[in-house]
This record gives structure tokens, sequence and C-alpha cells, in this order.
């Protein structure tokens, strides 16, 4: 079932979101929903605080070019182990701020522990956009968006616009 996705300024994408205890057949039927609302946006990850709820939980696909074969993965529990000293910029936006795209500078490498659908412990090396995208996606379930990596002007000008796309939302 696709979910509706909070749209910045929302209370709910401030906060810390909870770790969860054991994988029930619950979460990975939420996990399938924000695979099918991810797909649908379309995006490449997506995590659960943004569709108001505050487990952490993350989701996300990075294998977007046709032709690619596509890599569903979801992960409970995610942290970054490990990054690497280089960094990389890429051009960031996310589902809850549409159509805003800002350079972001994070680590280009992480390592990545995270609980899988099955319950099982995962640990994995990311970079290119993978590692991009999982960590602004566990940014989330610390109440962190990729607009707090910019200038305050910067931010509070893409804020006003989300103000306004609410308003023009809520009217139609
Ligand atoms: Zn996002």
């Amino acid at each position: 079932m696709k979910r509706s996705i909070l749209i910045h300024p929302d209370p709910r994408l401030k906060k810390v979101a909870a770790p969860v205890a054991d994988v029930s057949d619950a979460l990975r039927a939420l996990a399938d929903d924000m695979l099918e609302t991810m797909y649908d946006a379309p995006g490449i990850g997506l995590a659960a605080p943004q569709i108001g709820i505050m487990d952490r939980l993350i989701v996300l696909d990075c294998e977007k070019n046709e032709g690619d074969t596509p890599r569903p993965m979801v992960m409970f529990n995610p942290e970054v182990v490990a990054s690497s000293d280089e960094q990389n910029t890429y051009e960031e936006g996310c589902l809850s701020i549409p159509e805003q795209y800002a350079d972001v500078t994070r680590p280009a490498d992480v390592t990545v522990r995270w609980m899988d659908r099955d319950g099982e412990a995962c640990e994995e090396t990311f970079g290119g956009l993978w590692a991009t995208c999982v960590q602004h996606e566990i940014d989330h379930l610390e109440g962190k968006l990729f607009i707090d990596y910019l200038r305050p002007l910067k931010r509070q000008l893409i804020t006003r616009k989300m103000v306004k796309l609410k308003r023009e939302m809520a009217r139609s």
C-alpha cells in the first residue's frame, strides 16, 4: 500500500526515530509499503519518519538507470560504522522537499551495519551514489535533512518555498 510522504516543514521530520527490537511481520509489511511508495514517487531512498513512522527503518535502491537490475534494500537500525576521509559532493534532493536540489559534501565511502528484513545482521561498504543515499536516509532517523548542511539563507529560502507549496496543496 502506498503511503503519503510528509513534506518539510513538519515536526515529525525533526525527531529522532526509535530502534527496532525485532523484525515483525508488521514491520516487513511496512518496509514493503515504503519500497512501493519510494518507487512510485519515484525516488532512490525513503526513511520511515518521512511517512510519519518513528522507527529506525530505511529503504533504498540506487540502481536507478534504465537497464539496471533493481536492488531494493531494507535496513532496520542502520548505522555508519566507518567513513572514508575522502569526500564526495552530490546534488541531493529529498522526497520530503520536492523539486529542490543542492550540493552536499559527505564521506565518499561508508561502511554500514544493519538488520535486514529477516532480522539478520548485515554489513557492507558503499561508494558512489549508494554512499550518499544511505547517509542521507540515516540522517532522517536523526531528524536531520539535507538542507541542514546548507547555509542558513539557502535553507530558509527552500523552507519558505515548501511552506507555500504545502499551502497550495492544502487548498487543492
Ligand atoms: Zn530525504
